[in-house]
């Protein structure tokens, strides 16, 4: 068993009074490789809390910059990180808080093509990416290598967690099929804190499997909402029918299919480049028709919305843009504008049906103040 040095053992003291847990724990801990996928909202207290805990050697995996519209939950980051990539951002600041980890990272984003390479050799694999193609690979491959993983998922008030074993049941028992409705964090959005509490509880289940793999108890799916202070916990089973954990490995030809679009880093996808049926029109383009006054703008978003934040133009709420007519005189161009571009893209279309030539700000306002941001 590890050896630990003086500056280890007096690091650590707070841990071996924890019943279950001890100095044995903390050497399990000390000679543990994880893999954490993704450091965003979920990733930046799954990284802190593992480093500062003492699990000996930690691997990144993101493909992502930092970005102002991060800093509101991935609480790794400074200000002074925008425009860096977050593996080694993340890595940086992770070294400073216990130099004596081994961190390292892969700037790449997970794909069927890599995740057999990147996934193989850990005793546990922390899912903090935000989709359901990324947890279905994860989980192939997992259950492929015989790996522990954990997996949550964040959105508004809410979050779901549950760790899953080799032999035990797999997240496609749980969830067979891409839930069409669930939301995700970035379309519907995360309170800020929310990802704090669900990466929290990731990391305290990998502490407390990495420190007794037989011992720990899986089969749990937890669920928990911030709003109304409630949580529910469902035993899982192993399902008969599951695609991914009752059928033989075949070989390494995974399952999960991810776009073409999901392949790319996220900033590469989220400022939509105008391919929608040519409905879209990107930052740039607007940013011209606005200098050169050729466009209608109109904000699809709530009044709220609009009297927060807007980049002018009229207020026509997406539930009412049924009612609207364009003056026929008018030779500029109509541009739709929300928050992500999902709300103004609905409205085009809406218009379109409807004989009007509208089009949609892809990416929404979030969009454009990034360029707007970056040119400054
Ligand atoms: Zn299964």
């Amino acid at each position: 068993m590890t050896q630990l040095n003086q500056q280890q053992w007096l690091r650590y003291s707070r841990h071996y009074n924890v019943a279950q847990f001890g100095i044995h724990g903390q050497q399990q801990l000390h000679r543990a490789r994880v893999a954490i996928v993704g450091l965003g909202g979920l990733g930046a207290p799954v990284s802190l809390y593992l480093t500062a805990a003492g699990v000996g050697h930690l691997t990144l995996i993101d493909d992502d910059i930092v970005e102002l519209s991060n800093l509101q939950r991935q609480v790794i980051f400074r200000e002074q990180d925008i425009g860096s990539a977050k593996v080694t951002s993340a890595a940086t600041h992770l070294r400073h808080l216990n130099s004596d980890i081994d961190i390292n990272f892969i700037k790449q984003r997970l794909s069927v093509h890599n995740a057999m390479n990147h996934l193989a050799g850990f005793d546990i694999v922390v899912d903090c990416s935000d989709n359901f193609a990324t947890r279905y690979l994860i989980n192939e491959v997992c259950h492929h290598l015989s790996s522990a993983w954990c997996y949550a998922s964040i959105a508004q008030y809410q979050g779901q967690m549950a760790l899953f074993k080799p032999g035990a049941a797999c997240f496609r028992c749980v969830f067979p099929s891409v839930d069409n409705h669930a939301v995700n964090c970035r379309d519907g959005g995360v309170l800020g804190a929310v990802p704090g509490v669900m990466g929290s509880l990731q990391a305290s289940q990998v502490i407390q499997y990495l420190s007794d793999p037989e011992q720990y108890e899986s089969n749990r799916l937890l669920s928990f909402d911030t709003r109304s202070l409630t949580s529910s916990t469902i035993r899982l089973q192993p399902s008969k029918f599951c695609a991914t954990c009752q059928t033989q490995p075949q070989g390494v030809e995974f399952k999960v299919q991810q776009s073409a679009d999901d392949q790319k880093p996220r900033s590469e996808r989220e400022p939509a480049k105008s391919t929608l049926d040519g409905y879209e029109i990107d930052p740039k383009m607007l940013d011209e028709m606005l200098r050169q006054s050729t466009v209608t703008l109109i904000d699809v978003r709530n009044r709220q919305e609009h009297q927060a934040y807007n980049i002018g133009g009229r207020l026509i709420p997406e539930t009412e843009i049924i009612h609207f007519s364009p003056t026929f005189d008018s030779p500029s161009t109509i541009v739709l504008y929300c928050q992500s571009g999902a709300r103004s893209t609905r409205a085009a279309v809406q218009l379109r049906q409807r004989g009007i030539a509208a089009y949609s700000l892809a990416g929404g306002l979030q969009a454009y103040c990034a360029y707007q941001l970056a040119l400054a």
